[in-house]
């Protein structure tokens, strides 16, 4: 059975919507095989990130991550991975579906960063990699 690796970013906790994301989740069938409320560190990201190391977004990201806790989850179900990021909706919130976790909940503040509430991993290959990076013991 598939995991992907889920994260409520630091705006999604700020704004008290760690819950709603968790609900949705699970009322969409997923379960959460793991769940924990932590800080990211530079180092995390680094390794989180590392794809995007060199874009212009980069920093104000790493920065924004880092700018209070995040909720990590691991989520488990047949194609999570695809179904999670149905669920979350289009990277720009503003373009995000209605009924998406984005597209209900977020909007752009026209900052440097998108900052779009959730994280989900986009493959198996990096759900793995992502899951070995927030959850050592996994
Ligand atoms: P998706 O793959 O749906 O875009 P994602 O979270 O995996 O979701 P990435 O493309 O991996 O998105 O980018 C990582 C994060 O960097 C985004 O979620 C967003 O917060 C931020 N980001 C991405 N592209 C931009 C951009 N052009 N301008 C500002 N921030 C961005």
């Amino acid at each position: 059975v598939q995991r992907s690796l889920v994260l409520v970013k630091p705006d999604g906790v700020r704004r008290g919507l760690s819950g709603e994301v968790l609900r949705r989740i699970e009322a969409k069938g997923y379960t959460l095989a793991a769940v924990e409320l932590r800080t990211a560190t530079p180092e995390i990201l680094a390794e989180h990130y590392a794809e995007h190391e060199g874009k212009p977004f980069y920093g104000p990201l790493v920065e924004f991550m880092l700018s209070g806790p995040v909720l990590a989850v691991v989520i488990e179900g047949q194609r999570c991975i695809e179904g999670f990021r149905s669920l979350a909706g289009a990277t720009d919130p503003t373009a995000a579906a209605p009924g998406t976790i984005r597209g209900d909940l977020g909007r752009d503040w026209g900052l440097a960063v998108q900052q779009n509430l959730v994280h989900g991993s986009d493959s198996e290959e990096s759900a793995a990699r992502e899951i070995g990076i927030w959850f050592t013991e996994l």
